[in-house]
Order: C-alpha cells, then structure tokens, then sequence
C-alpha cells in the first residue's frame, strides 16, 4: 500500500461529511469574531471534536483549543488552523456573507468578517481531524488538532503558550498549518526554507524642547529630528543589508505639533520592518536603535529617545526535509495541481507553536479563487486588479474545491508521519 492508498482510505469518508462542513463552513463565515473573542467557534469546534473521540482541552490561552487523538504508538503531528476574524465590513455579496458587529479590544464598535479565511481553516481541520478519527485502521501515532485564536492580532500563540500548552499534550514530532491564499482554489503550493516575512512594529518618541516657532534659538526641533530620522532610516535598506537579503523599512506614521507657529515638544514616529531570517532582523532592529539614538545625540536632545517594541512576528522558515515529504505527498495526492508558491510579504505567529516545542514545521498555501475567474484574469493580465486579496472586504475563498483540498492536504501531511510503516512510500 502507498501513502497515497493511506491517503485515499481516510478521505474516502468526505463525501458522507461534505455537506454538513460546508453548512458548518458557511456559519461560521456568517459569525465572525475577533481576536480573543472566539467564544462561539471555539465552543462549536470544542463541540465537534468530543464527539468524534478527541480528548479535548479548551480555554487554552483564552479561546484556543486542542483536541488530541490517541491512535497506538507512533510519532505525534500537529495541525493548526486559526480562529479569528477582522474589524472589516464584507462586501463579497455571497449569501451567507457576514453583518455582524464587535466591540474591539480599545472599545470601538467596528464590523466584523472572516476577510482572512480563517474560517475555512478551521473547517478544513475539523473535516480532517473528523476523517482521521474515523480511519485509525489506517494510521497509527497520535494526532493534534491545534485551534488557535488571535492570530491577527500577533498575539494568540503567545498567549497558549504561556498558558503551558507546551506541558499540556503530547510531544508532537512535527507541525503543520495551511492558509488560503489568492491562487487557484484546488491547489496547493509548498516552499522549502523562507515563506512568510518576520514583521516587527516599532514606536519612537523624540524629545525636543518647544518654543515659539519665531524663536528656533529657543527650542531643539523633534520635526526636524524626526525628518532627519525617517531619511537616515531609509539606508538602512539601501547601505547594510546585501542586495540577496529582502528586508522592508517602512515609516507608516510621523505626528508632530499642531500649529505652524510653535516647534512642538515632542515627535511620534511609527516604523514596521519585514524580514525573512533572524540575523537580518536583528541587524535591521539595532541599527533603527542606533540612528534615532545619534540623531537626538547630534541635534543635543537632553532627554533619550523612547524606543517601544510592538507587535512582532516571527518569521515562517518552512524545514527543507518536511516540506519535500509533505511536497512529494501532494503531488501524489494532487498531481499537477500540487506546485511550489513565491516568497510572501505577509506575517503570521504559527511558527511560535513548533519553535516552542523545539520541532520542524511546514506552511503551504491553499488556493481559493475560482478557477475560471483566475483564469480569466490571469489572460486578461488583471490578476493584481480583479481578484481581491487576503483582508479585502471583498474577499472570500470559494467553497468548493477549496474546502474539501484544504481537508485533503491536511491528511496527505498527516500521514507522511502517520501512516502505517509498511505505508510510507509516495
Ligand atoms: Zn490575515
Ligand atoms: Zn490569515
């Protein structure tokens, strides 16, 4: 038997679970929650998971949630899907199209939509996590189903862990989580080494000294500190990171005084910085560090910079020997509609998960436009105009083939370790 026979025997139970997964999918798209607030998904997959035999804890980290699957001896994997949604108003026009509303974490009413696809994360791993436990002739280890919260906000990882998630379950040998993105729904794409960016968010304050905007004599001018800054911090990219290293510098924000006639106080400045590796990182955080610090020096400020550390995300660096088993696994599942993705621009905290538990991971990406429109696009040369992005108030995954790809592909991962030993070849 091949891995790929494995892999047919455990989704041969799909078609008796589609229907009921994509309603499952299509409420849940219809409530969305935010960060944090994942009361309602986290009950529903809590729910789900006690019902097909998952030993199950929850309120992990506030809403997080992690069914455990004990199947006999053998290595452990783990598969993470994220909960939340975003402060977005939907404008997809699908008929279960979310309208709701939620109170942000400063108080704010804002809309709500799952405009990252979160929602179908989650109702790919509870359609796998439901297929493996009705198959365990055909596997052996134990199986994981991570359900984390917050991952929007950067902080839901964080927060299971420090609430002992590592304590908590079994050791997994292996990590692996999915997100949709803008390609094709039915396929995937894996990435050896580096795939989503490190993202850090800085706040810098400078301190001047105000005066009457006639009398600069008087004063040391945090505008001027703050203009110096924003230029200098511009060759940081250009002067000491090789050409071969992708790093982003970007000052978002710069807010000074309010009237042309006083040199203010002080001067907020709001950086976020992308890199793809920890050493660049480093390197680009120091150097941020460095530069306020000699411009308040050379403009003779009297009081030091603030320098506030946001929030940040690790970089997703895929394992070269993971991701070609969970690549070698798809192709043999998928055929030609398995494939490698670009280099991402985008930031996630799932890495936390596996590095905290000291384990190799993989990432990939899951299409989710329509075929036929991303076609018509892609011949048309409007793919970057007509097909709407990831946090798009007009975007949402198809239903179908993504869903049941997304269910298909969190198996064929599984059992590169959890398959049978007389099962392992592709
Ligand atoms: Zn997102
Ligand atoms: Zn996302």
């Amino acid at each position: 038997m091949t891995l790929k026979d494995s892999v047919d025997a455990v989704v041969a139970g799909l078609d008796d679970i589609r229907s009921e997964l994509e309603d499952f999918y299509a409420d849940l798209h219809a409530h969305p929650e935010l960060g944090h607030q994942e009361h309602r998904t986290a009950t529903r997959v809590a729910q789900r998971l006690r019902d097909c035999g998952y030993e199950v804890h929850d309120g992990i980290g506030g809403t997080g949630v992690v069914g455990v699957l004990a199947n006999g001896d053998g290595p452990t994997v783990l598969l993470r899907a994220d909960m939340d949604a975003l402060p977005v108003r939907e404008d997809t026009g699908l008929p279960y199209a979310s309208t709701a509303g939620a109170t942000d974490a400063s108080g704010r009413q804002v809309p709500v939509a799952h405009a990252c696809g979160h929602d179908m994360h989650v109702t790919c791993l509870l359609g796998a996590s439901r297929l493996m436990a009705a198959a365990r002739r055909a596997w052996q280890g134990t199986l994981l189903a991570l359900f984390q919260p917050a991952e929007e906000p950067g902080d839901g990882a964080d927060r299971m862990l420090a609430d002992g998630l590592v304590d908590l379950v079994p050791h997994p040998d292996v990590a692996f989580a999915q997100h949709v993105l803008p390609y094709p729904a039915g396929q995937v794409g894996t990435r050896a080494g580096s795939f989503l960016s490190a993202a850090d968010n800085i706040k810098i304050t400078v301190h001047g000294r105000g005066a009457h905007g006639s009398a600069p004599q008087a004063a040391i001018d945090p505008v001027v500190i703050a203009s110096m800054i924003v230029v200098r911090l511009q060759t940081i990219v250009s002067r000491e990171v090789a050409a071969t290293q992708p790093v982003v510098l970007t000052v978002g924000s710069v807010q000074a005084g309010t009237s042309g006639n006083v040199i203010p106080e002080s001067a907020d400045l709001l950086v976020n910085v992308r890199s793809y590796d920890e050493d660049s990182r480093r390197h680009v955080l120091a150097a941020v560090r460095r530069i306020v610090k000699a411009e308040c020096d050379a403009s003779g400020t009297s009081r030091e910079p603030e320098i506030e550390e946001g929030i940040r995300f690790p970089p997703t660096v895929n394992d070269e020997a993971v991701t070609r088993e969970v690549a070698a696994a798809f192709t043999a599942t998928f055929g030609e509609r398995a494939g490698t993705v670009e280099l991402q621009s985008a930031s996630e905290d799932f890495s936390r998960i596996p590095d905290a538990f000291d384990i190799p991971y993989t990432y990939w990406a899951l299409g989710c436009v329509d075929p036929g429109t991303y076609q018509a696009a892609r011949q048309r040369g409007t793919v970057a105009q007509d097909i709407p992005v990831n946090h798009s108030p007009r975007f949402a995954p198809v239903l179908q083939p993504t869903l049941d790809t997304g269910v298909q592909a969190l198996i064929a991962a599984s059992l590169t370790r959890l398959a049978k030993r007389d099962h392992t070849s592709p």
